[in-house]
């Protein structure tokens, strides 16, 4: 099941519904992300829609430095992966532009699988992960490299508004293990990555994180992003993409 979550341009003030996307048309739900599916009859094509982020997050969690470059061996899995959090307000959906930070010209795009975590847990093992996930979409995790604290904190420049595109849709059923991670600038590929090339995969990274935080519906996970993030600036525009999973492009604008 592919769920996304839109208003539709004619209602313009209503509020942000569900919808299972299928043959290109949004099935619109009635209740909410996690409720089981049950479907009022309207549907809605998607040039009829805007397309939002099709969760709103309750914590988003990032994974830094998580896949190995190319050529190169695989490291070992670290005891402890790098991890850290960005703001709700870092959340925008597909089409939304990557606003730059005041007196920053450039930021860096990540293409990333985003897993949205389905139910409450807590010291989950690796072979339970798939149980506590509610579905993928594809995330672009934006970062300003130039506001890294020389200390090595990284929090501000993954902090920034706008920083985590997400979408467009959730897919219930995807298959993470065998994910093709792609992105592109202006149409020009740029990444071309492989989940069989991640350090630390997905069922760990759940068990890692749940052995000292509780996880809950909403919650999502950046799981790190393949060699070939570039700079863009203003006026570019970045896809992220997941093959079966879709495209998420956003352009970058200048600080507002
Ligand atoms: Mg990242």
């Amino acid at each position: 099941m592919k769920i996304a979550r839109f208003v539709p341009l004619a209602e313009p003030a209503s509020p942000a519904r569900f919808g299972v996307l299928e043959e290109g048309l949004l099935r619109e739900l009635a209740g909410g992300l996690f409720d089981p599916p049950a479907f009022t009859g309207r549907c809605f094509g998607l040039a009829d829609v805007r397309l939002l982020a099709p969760v709103e997050p309750r914590h988003i969690i990032g994974i830094g430095k998580n896949f190995a470059a190319p050529g190169e061996p695989k490291p070992p899995v670290p005891d402890m992966p790098i991890l850290f959090f960005k703001p709700l307000g870092t959340a925008v959906g597909p089409g939304d532009p990557i606003v730059l930070p005041d007196s920053i010209s450039r930021v860096k795009f990540e293409s990333e699988v985003a897993v949205v975590i389905g139910r409450t847990a807590r010291r989950i093992r690796p072979e339970e992960a798939d149980g506590v996930i509610f579905g993928c979409t594809v995330a672009n995790d934006v970062s300003a490299l130039d506001l890294f604290h020389p200390e090595g904190h990284w929090t501000i420049g993954k902090a920034c508004d706008t920083f985590c595109p997400l979408g467009p849709v959730i897919d219930t059923a995807f298959d993470w293990r065998s994910a093709r991670i792609r992105a592109s600038v202006n149409g020009v590929p740029k990444q071309d990555g492989a989940m069989a090339d991640i350090i630390m995969p997905i069922d760990r990274l759940i068990a890692c994180i749940s052995g000292f935080m509780t996880l809950m519906p909403g919650d999502v996970i950046l799981t790190g992003t393949p060699a070939g993030a570039d700079w863009v600036g203003a006026g570019d525009v970045v896809t992220c993409a997941v093959d079966g999973l879709g495209e998420l492009t956003n352009p970058v604008a200048a600080p507002a």
